[in-house]
This record gives C-alpha cells, structure tokens and sequence, in this order.
C-alpha cells in the first residue's frame, strides 16, 4: 500500500491499523540502491501538548505506567527528560517536558525531534487558548497532530463538542469527514491509553520514519545539568546511527568522550540505537537543551566542528520587516511568517484577511499563529523557530518576550492602527520600509569596587552578571533604579594588566567610562548596541 501521509485515503489507514501487530519482524527493511541502504524504521518520538490542567502530565505518568519494561530486573523509573513504551512489540519515545513551551524553544534552537504531537483535550473544558498555541506549533512545524480527549470519567465530559471546536481551529477529526485521530481517554482511570497509543503507531507508520543504525550517531540535548559527583550530565536523543560508549562527540560548543550512558529505567547502556533517550556522562561542560551532538572520528573533527558552531552562531540573521525584502530577492525566504497577536478576536480576521492580500508573486505572507492576549514567549519562540516575525496590535510583550525578542533578533512590533500594519507589511515586501533603530542589550554588571586609575581618574571594577561586555558597547550607569548615564562610551576594559575585547559572565573586569567616574558599589552597568531593524 502506498504509505505517504498525503495520499493516503480512509481505507488504506483502515489496513495499515491492522498491521501494526505484526509489523515487528517487517521493522527491517531491506532497501535497495546506495541511498537507502542501512535504514531501517525507527520508533516515533511524540511530545504532549494541550491546555494548562487539561492533563498532560497525567496522561505522560498513565502512559508510562502501563510499560512493562520495568519488570526487568532493577529498574528504577529514572527521570531524564524522555522515556520510551513498548506497545505491540513496537516502541515508543516520549518527551517527558510536556507542552509546547519546550517544543518550541527546541525548534526555535534548530532542533527539530519531534514525529508527532498528542494534543491533550479536557473534555469537559475543551477548545481553550493554549490548545490552539499549541496546534499552531504542530502545523508550523509540520507535524502531525493525535488528539486525546482527556477526562472521560467525568459526568460533565462532552467529547462531541470538543469535536465541533477542535474543527472550528482546523482540526477535523475522523468522525466528521477529516484525517485527525481523536482518542477519547482517561488519565485518571487509565482507560483508552493501549488505544492511543495505538493510534500514534498507526501514524508513525504513515510517517516511515527511519534512520540508519551503522552510522556515527547525530542526536538533540533534551535536557542537561551539572551534577555535584557526576560532572556534566545531558539527556541526549539519538536521532540518527548508534551512539556507543567510548566515542569522541562534540555537542554544541563541547565535546567529550562517552564515559557512561544509562537509558530512562536506569540500565547502564554500551550503544544507543535511534530514538532512544540517553543520559551521558563525559561531556567537558553542560551543553544547551536543543544543542546537537554529533558523533566524530577523530579529536580534530572534534575542534573543527565546534570551530563551526561558533561561526554560525555568529552568522545566524533573523528575518525582520527591513532586510525581508533583500531576503525574498536573495531567494532566501519565498514566505512571511508572522505571529499575530490582537487584543480582541474581533480584529484578527480584518488583519489576516488583509495581510494575505499583500502576498507577491515573490513572497506569501502567512499568518502562522494568532490569537489574542499579551505577546508570550512562547509567540516569539514560534517566531524563531518559523524565521518569522511578530505583530501585535493594542497588545504588549510580557514575560521574558521582550528580552527573548532582543537577544535572538527577533522583529517584534506594536501597532495600534491597523492601516499601519498593512502599510509597513506591504513596505517590507517592495523594499521600502526605513531601518528603525532598536536598542539590544549585550550584557550587565554590578559594581563591585573603585580603583585609582592616576590623574584623580577612577576605574570600576565590576562582575558581568549577564551576557557579557564588549569594547563596543554603549554603558548605561544605574543607580537605585535612577538613570545616572546614558550613552556612555568605554574607555578601557581590562582583565588584570590587559586590555581585553570582552569580558562574558561570571568574570569580573576593569571599567572605563568615557568622561566619567561617578561610581559607587552596588551601580548596575548595562552594556548595550543600537541595531537597525
Ligand atoms: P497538565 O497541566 O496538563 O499537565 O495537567 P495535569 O496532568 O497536571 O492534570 C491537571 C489536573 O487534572 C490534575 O488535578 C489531575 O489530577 C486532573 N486530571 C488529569 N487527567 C484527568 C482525568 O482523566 N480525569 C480526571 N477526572 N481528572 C484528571
């Protein structure tokens, strides 16, 4: 049967649901030709998302609870991030941070490690704000969405209208005509769990997710920290090849040797097959979630490739309404993303409406998300993630957005005229939108001590609490909440005797200030650049 997710009708689902039984031994595909040779399936990995209290924790704990790999001898449920169920002698990933806050800032991180999306829905709640974040962040990210209607055991469940709302954001589900599979389950009683589950298999199936085991392994941090007697611990999914004990890998910006891998029932593990999650230990320092491991041959792969890391951090360009259009001429980007945030629902369709219409034959503008409330973090992760933009109309940033937005670039503008939205867009797709400039903020210090620099001039001695300091930076002297400077230059910055181009967090340095040298301890310095944006 043909097995792609788009042509595949209602009746080949209906044989491909039969299968999954007996599909073990068929895992191994042979393939032919160059291409494909060595790939074989591999088991989907799925991240639980829905509403807050719709039961997405709960629904994690039912599913592993009913995995009976834990009747092996000494296993203790571990706590590493992911876990993986065998269902119908077939297995199963989970991540075990539920919602589509991690989803996204992983993606917005260039991870992608998701297969599939279950959308936890209450059923005696339904359709509510966080549920269509949390479906506009499947369908930019591509990936298929099984839903499972929670809370069945209570006498006020009303799957049938959950069904109606779910089709009003987009997601039909089977029962009505449409392709989306909806699961009635029970977190609480555990009932419709070996359903859901199977129904995920069904998909992974559509999906033929495969990798090839016989490679040097390439993975995704999905978590990390520093243990006091372990050293630097990450919880890495192996996305492609085998991961073994004893091989040199970088992961983002460091590298190690695999000293020890144990998987999420604490068993000690000598190699690492894709999809599955393992902890590791060996690493040099903690990496970030979303940071990429690859597996090298040699020490000097090692280096060159965090050489690389480094470089493209550094060259990594956000899509914003003024350089929008060298993109689209460049070719870069063919859509503009936007994320759009209004304070009433009433005023989302009027700007949709009118934003697609700006669309060229060059660049579609797509509304990606939107929704209405206060520009979340979470919009600016989609944002990153989809290289995209955020427009708000009569809304704020709030929460950490504002700072997310101005540390990775992201085009985050506020509107309260409609005709002006329209107007920047359109600019922005002919190349006639003015450069504004914006404020982005590098780093900060406190003021620790006051030395002598000669002539009555002084020097501050500071510790960078965050981000870090450049030779270039703009100062901004804080005291008491009070601006006491603003627009200040560096005159020197020094690291014991010498001069240096930047000093990061955590470390402390000697400040100069252009024309001035009112300091007292406990000031906050804020290091700052001007960007056009
Ligand atoms: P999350 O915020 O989506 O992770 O939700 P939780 O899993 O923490 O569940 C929120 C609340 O709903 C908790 O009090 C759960 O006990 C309850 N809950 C979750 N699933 C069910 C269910 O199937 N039936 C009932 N009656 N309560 C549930």
């Amino acid at each position: 049967a043909a097995t792609t997710a788009s042509n595949l009708g209602f009746e080949v689902r209906q044989a491909s649901r039969l299968q999954v039984r007996t599909k073990a031994e068929a895992r191994k595909i042979e393939q032919s030709g160059e291409k494909g040779a060595g790939l074989i399936l591999r088991p989907p990995v799925v991240t639980v998302m829905g509403h807050v209290d719709h039961g997405k924790t709960k629904t994690l704990d039912a599913i592993r609870s009913t995995n009976h790999v834990a009747e092996e001898a000494g296993a203790i449920t571990q706590h590493i991030g992911a876990y993986q169920v065998t269902y119908a002698d077939q297995k199963i990933t989970f991540l075990d941070t539920p919602g589509h806050e991690a989803f996204s800032s992983m993606r917005a991180h260039g991870a992608n490690i998701t297969d599939i999306v279950v959308l936890v829905v209450a059923a005696d709640d339904g359709v509510m704000p966080q549920t269509l974040e949390a479906a506009s962040h499947a369908k930019a990210a591509g990936v298929p969405v099984v839903v499972a209607i929670n809370k069945m055991d209570k006498a006020t469940a009303n799957p049938d209208h959950v069904k109606q709302q779910l089709a009003e954001i987009g997601l039909v589900v089977e029962d009505w005509g449409g392709d989306v599979v909806a699961v009635p389950i029970s977190a609480k009683a555990k009932t419709g769990i070996t359903e859901l589950l199977e129904n995920i298999l069904v998909v992974a199936e559509m999906l033929e997710l495969k990798a090839d085991p016989n490679q040097l392994a390439t993975g995704v941090v999905v978590e990390a920290e520093m243990d006091k007697s372990k050293g630097p611990v990450a919880t890495v999914l192996i996305q492609n090849g085998t991961l073994k004990v004893g091989d040199i890998i970088v992961v983002g910006s460091v590298s190690g040797h695999v000293r020890a891998m144990q998987n999420d029932i604490g068993k000690r593990l000598k190699k690492a097959e894709p999809s599955t999650p393992v902890e590791i230990l060996g690493l040099s320092g903690v990496p970030q979630v979303g940071d990429r491991l690859v597996a090298v041959a040699s020490e000097q792969q090692a280096q060159a490739l965090i050489e690389k890391h480094h470089a493209e951090q550094a060259t990594a360009r956000a899509i914003s309404l003024t350089n929008a259009y060298e993109q689209i001429s460049a070719g870069k980007i063919k859509e503009l993303n936007i994320v759009l945030k209004t304070d009433v629902q009433g005023s989302i369709e009027p700007i949709r409406g009118s934003l697609e219409k700006v669309s060229t034959d060059k660049v579609k503008v797509h509304i990606i998300h939107a929704g209405t409330g206060n520009i979340n973090e979470s919009d600016v992760n989609l944002a990153i993630a989809s290289n995209g933009l955020v427009i708000g109309f009569n809304v704020k940033p709030e929460g950490g957005a504002a700072k997310l937005a101005s540390e990775k670039g992201v085009d985050m503008r506020n509107y309260d005229i409609i005709y002006s939205i329209i107007d920047d867009v359109t600019k922005a797709t002919q190349g006639l939108l003015e450069p504004v400039l914006v404020e982005v903020v590098e780093g900060r210090a406190e003021l620790r001590a006051i030395f002598s620099a000669g002539k009555g001039r002084k020097v501050a001695g500071v510790y960078v609490t965050e981000g870090k300091v450049t030779r270039n930076s703009t100062v901004r002297v804080l005291r008491a909440g009070k601006k006491l400077l603003e627009g200040g230059k560096i005159s020197s910055l020094k690291r014991f005797k010498d001069d240096v181009r930047e000093v990061a967090a955590g470390y402390e340095c000697g400040l100069g200030i252009v024309d001035y040298d009112d300091f007292a301890t406990g000031d906050i310095i804020e290091f700052y650049g001007i960007v056009k944006q």
